[in-house]
C-alpha cells in the first residue's frame, strides 16, 4: 500500500465568491459584452481537489476580463470543500454522493436527493448553457497530468487547440454514473460543445495547482476568451507535441478486495497481453492486448468503483482500433 503524500498546498478562501452575480452561489460571471462563447471552468467538484479553486482564485486576483464571450468561474462541491482537513484529506471528496457520477438527466430529474444532487441541480442551469467546459480536477497518483477528452471527435479537437497537458486520454468515463464532461451537450456528437476533464497531478501536490493555473490560461487564451495572459501571471509555454491514448477497458471492481500487481502510478506500458495487473478478489486482471497503457491507477478502492483503465497509445494523427 502505498503511504498517502504530504499536502504541499493550503486551500484558497473562496468565500469572497459566493455572490458572484450568476444568481448561483459560487458561479461567477466575467462578461465581455461582445459576441462569444460561454466559456466555463469548474474546480471542486471533488471536494477534496483544491487545484482548482487555487487557479480560479489566482485567475481573480489576477483581473480576469474576457476579451469576448463570456466566462464563467465555478466552485462546484463547496459544502464537501468546506470540510477539507489536510490531516484527513481523502474523507472530503463528497458528502453523500460522487458528484461526477450523477451527470445524467434521468438522475437530475429523478426523485433521489443528497448534497450532492441538489447542488448539481443548483448548477445545472449554467452548465446547460456553457458551450466550453474546462472542469479541474486532480488525482491519487502523483503522475503525468490528463486531459480526458471522451469519446467524440470534438473533445480531441479541443484538447488539441488547448494544447496542455501533453497526454489526451479518450474515454468512456464510469460504469457508476456519468460525468460532468459527458453530461448533455458534451456527450452528444450532434452538438457543438465540448468539454475537458483535466487531471492536474497529485491532490495536495504544488504541481497540480500550478498544472491547473497553466491549463486554465491556456484554455481561455486558445478558445479565444481572453486575448492576453492577464499581469501577474506565468506567461505559457509553446505547447509540446501532444500523445493520445485510447482507453480499450475500463476495470470496475466486483469485490472490496482489489490489489494491484505492482506500484503503478499511470502511463506504464505493459509490453505483452496476459501481463498481470492486478486481482479483484481472487480473479486476475491480465493485460488485455500487448502495449496495454495503465490509466489512473486507483489504489484502495471498493467494490463497484472504477480501479484503472486500460488503453494504448494511438499513432500521431491516427484515430486508433480502440473498443469505440
Ligand atoms: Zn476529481
Amino acid at each position: 500500500m502505498t503511504p498517502r503524500p504530504p499536502v504541499e498546498i493550503s486551500p484558497p478562501d473562496i468565500s469572497a465568491y459566493q455572490d458572484g452575480g450568476t444568481g448561483v452561489p459560487w458561479f461567477i460571471a466575467l462578461d465581455s459584452g461582445r459576441q462569444g462563447p460561454h466559456v466555463l471552468l469548474t474546480a471542486l467538484v471533488h471536494g477534496n481537489e483544491p487545484c482548482g479553486a487555487i487557479a480560479l482564485d489566482a485567475l481573480m486576483k489576477a483581473r480576469l476580463r474576457p476579451a469576448a464571450g463570456k466566462v464563467t468561474l465555478g466552485f462546484v462541491n463547496v459544502a464537501a470543500y468546506a470540510r477539507f482537513d489536510p490531516a484527513d484529506p481523502c474523507r472530503t471528496r463528497f458528502l453523500d454522493q460522487d458528484m461526477n457520477r450523477l451527470w445524467d438527466s434521468a438522475v437530475l430529474e429523478g426523485k433521489s436527493r443528497s448534497r450532492e444532487l441538489d447542488r448539481a441541480r443548483q448548477i445545472r442551469p449554467i452548465v446547460n448553457e456553457a458551450d466550453m467546459l474546462l472542469d479541474l480536477h486532480s488525482m491519487q497518483q502523483d503522475a503525468t497530468s490528463l486531459i480526458l477528452a471522451g469519446r467524440h471527435e470534438k473533445g480531441l479537437d479541443l484538447a488539441r487547440r488547448v494544447g496542455t497537458p501533453e497526454t489526451v486520454v479518450r474515454d468512456d468515463g464510469h460504469l457508476t454514473g456519468r460525468r460532468l464532461r459527458d453530461y448533455g451537450r458534451f456527450g452528444d456528437s450532434e452538438e457543438d460543445a465540448a468539454a475537458l476533464l483535466v487531471e492536474c497531478g497529485q491532490h495536495w501536490s504544488v504541481r497540480a495547482a500550478e498544472t491547473a493555473l497553466e491549463t486554465a490560461l491556456a484554455f481561455l487564451l486558445r478558445t479565444g476568451a481572453i486575448d492576453r495572459v492577464p499581469a501577474g501571471l506565468r506567461p505559457l509555454a509553446e505547447p509540446r507535441p501532444q500523445r493520445v491514448v485510447d482507453v480499450t477497458h475500463t476495470v470496475t471492481t466486483a469485490t472490496d478486495r482489489f490489489t494491484f500487481a505492482a506500484d503503478f502510478r499511470g502511463l506504464e506500458v505493459m509490453e505483452r497481453a496476459g501481463a498481470p495487473i492486478g486481482r479483484d478478489g481472487a480473479h486476475p486482471i491480465l493485460a488485455p492486448h500487448d502495449g496495454c497503457v495503465i490509466i489512473m491507477p486507483c489504489h484502495n478502492v471498493r467494490k463497484g468503483q472504477t480501479a484503472v483503465r486500460l488503453g494504448r497509445f494511438v499513432e500521431a494523427d491516427g484515430v486508433g482500433d480502440g473498443a469505440e
